[in-house]
């Protein structure tokens, strides 16, 4: 596995306004009103931010995706909506380290669909695992050596037992 990269970390700083801060072709065509106002993932309805994340059927199927990783990571069913999903909102009885890893997993999806913004793919469950692994070494070298960080050894381990469970599973 290689180093982490950096940016990942600053990509992570910047998480929470990842959703705000995408222009979705509905606000794009009041600006340009040449710019067409439909998704460009499914063509065929209006792309609001409400579509461009959550109702269009390829993007909430990827979620559906997302929340079955984390049943295998966590153990935890996530309620599928998006204020759970979109705004990272988890039953206030969830133990910490769940809470830490699931936001980790949020997130990183949603980097991941940010990267690919305006074309019509989307991360691979193959792509979210790279990225969760390097995004998790990074995190615990800035633990180990500071103490400071996203995850702690517990939080990581969730993921390392899921990763160790995965590649043993016969395919
Ligand atoms: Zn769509």
């Amino acid at each position: 596995m290689g180093f982490p990269n950096i940016k990942a970390y600053y990509h992570s700083a910047i998480l929470t306004n990842v959703i705000r801060w995408y222009m979705v072709p509905s606000w794009l065509h009041t600006i340009f009103p040449t710019s067409p106002d439909l998704c460009w993932r499914c063509h065929t309805t209006k792309g609001t931010m409400l579509h461009m994340w959550w109702t269009c059927e390829r993007v909430n199927s990827l979620w559906k995706v997302t929340a079955t990783l984390i049943k295998k990571v966590t153990d935890l069913q996530i309620t599928h909506d998006p204020k759970t999903i979109l705004l990272r909102s988890l039953p206030d009885n969830t133990p910490k380290p769940i809470q830490k890893i699931i936001y980790l997993m949020l997130s990183t999806v949603s980097i991941l669909i940010a990267r690919k913004w305006k074309t019509t793919e989307l991360p691979s469950p193959r792509e979210i695992e790279n990225v969760m692994t390097s995004t998790e070494e990074y995190e615990l070298l800035m633990w180990n050596q500071a103490k400071i960080g996203k995850i702690s050894p517990h939080t990581a381990t969730m993921w390392r037992n899921y990763l160790k469970q995965a590649n043993t599973e016969p395919t």
